[in-house]
């Protein structure tokens, strides 16, 4: 009956890496995917000659050096630095917060003015330890930049109050006072060039995939065929919720094709009032600085307003909303897995975790090296 020796729910990058350390060390391995695609949320399609990134921009960040030789293996990679700008009310401020923002926002121009502003507004506000992301974000960058650039964007993003949401939300994003526009604090950073469909097709490369197969549909007859099950699914809907539903947000994106070759001069603007519908516009063809594969300049632009909303079953989840409450719910799932003999679960929702690309795959790649020992 089990003739396979790794199933793998779910061909995102958790699934696929997994996949791939599985099969070259001579292991039989079947990966499933209930959409009609590889990628997971990493997906990417091609479409008037513009890579667009159909879950949502995913720019590739790491400082671990084993994980960028890793992902070279399977793809090249561009130079792509991601500077999103923020939109307060028509306003354009510089992102992630570093001296281009504080001298827009106080007409500061060296490090020590700005340090000096932050302080007296950190004081003002007489925050110890921070208890949660208002807090962080104001002894971070002081009142007038949370209010502006912080405080509506994250509302709008998790749809709830930042005095009710986790600090470690707000410590991903970097404060520096120097010159820099660049968001992550990384080695390496880059966009695949022929996509990261292309890059996991690659990593899947010699193994089966059955895409459009729901596993959850058929979960005794799926377990049945293999020795291990590695489920990257949600792991609440492994377990049919019996303990509860974990709280997710989802983003829906709303896609436009456009007649111009140029909408907003940027590949991510974030609109961080609280009016505006939308969290933020991504306009994909700066993802490969406005040209095509073949290096010629796009006539036309692809953009797609993204919104947030609260995660209902039967829909994508996106983000797991890390709060206590959430937290407690998971580690009772956890303590069911625990007990599970021939099933183990990995990646962004089967660990509910808000996961960057290159933890999952460092993750992953621990992962196999410890399951396949
Ligand atoms: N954030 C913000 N204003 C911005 C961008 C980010 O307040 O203009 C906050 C917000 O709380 C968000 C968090 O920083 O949830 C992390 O942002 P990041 O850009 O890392 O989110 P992702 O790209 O993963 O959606």
């Amino acid at each position: 009956m089990e003739e396979l020796d790794y199933l793998v729910v779910g061909a995102g990058l958790f699934g696929a890496v997994f996949a791939h350390e599985a099969a070259s060390r001579g292991k039989k391995v079947l990966v499933i995917d209930k959409r009609n695609h590889v990628g997971g949320n990493v997906y990417s399609y091609e479409k008037n000659g513009i890579m667009v990134h159909h879950y949502g921009a995913h720019i590739f960040h790491t400082n671990n050096t084993k994980v960028w030789n890793y992902v070279n293996r399977f793809a090249d990679f561009n130079r792509f630095t991601n500077s999103p700008v923020a939109n307060y009310r028509g306003k354009i401020y510089s992102l992630p917060f570093n001296m281009y923002t504080f001298n827009t926002m106080w007409g500061v121009i060296t490090p020590e003015e700005a340090e000096k502003k932050i302080e007296e507004e950190r004081r003002a506000a007489g925050i110890g330890e921070p208890k949660n992301l208002e807090e962080q974000a104001i002894s971070l960058v002081g009142r007038e930049i949370y209010e502006k650039l912080i405080k509506g964007y994250t509302k709008k993003q998790w749809g709830r109050d930042c005095k009710d949401l986790p600090a470690s939300i707000i410590r991903r994003l970097p404060v520096r006072f120097t010159y820099d526009n660049n968001y992550f604090n990384a080695l390496y950073q880059g966009i695949p060039v022929e996509g990261y469909t292309a890059m996991v097709e690659k990593m899947l490369e010699g193994i089966p995939v059955e895409l459009s197969v729901d596993f959850l549909e058929k979960k005794e007859e799926w377990m049945s065929k293999a020795k291990k099950v590695i489920f990257t699914g949600a792991i609440d809907a492994y377990y049919d919720y019996c303990l509860g539903e974990l709280e997710y947000r989802k983003v829906r994106f709303e896609v436009e094709e456009l007649p111009i070759p140029n909408f907003q001069g940027n590949a991510a603007v974030n609109y961080t009032d609280e009016e505006s519908p939308y969290t933020r516009i991504i306009e994909h063809k700066w993802f490969t600085f406005g040209k095509d594969r073949a290096g010629k300049d796009l006539p036309t632009t692809i953009i797609s307003k993204e919104y947030s909303a609260e995660w209902k079953r039967g829909e994508e989840p996106y983000y797991p909303v890390n709060d206590e409450k959430n937290q407690a719910l998971f580690a009772e799932y956890q303590a069911l897995a625990k007990k599970e003999e021939k099933l183990l679960f990995g990646g962004r929702l089967g660990e509910y975790k808000y996961y960057d690309m290159d933890a999952v795959i460092a993750a992953a790649l621990q992962f196999s090296e410890n399951t396949l020992r």
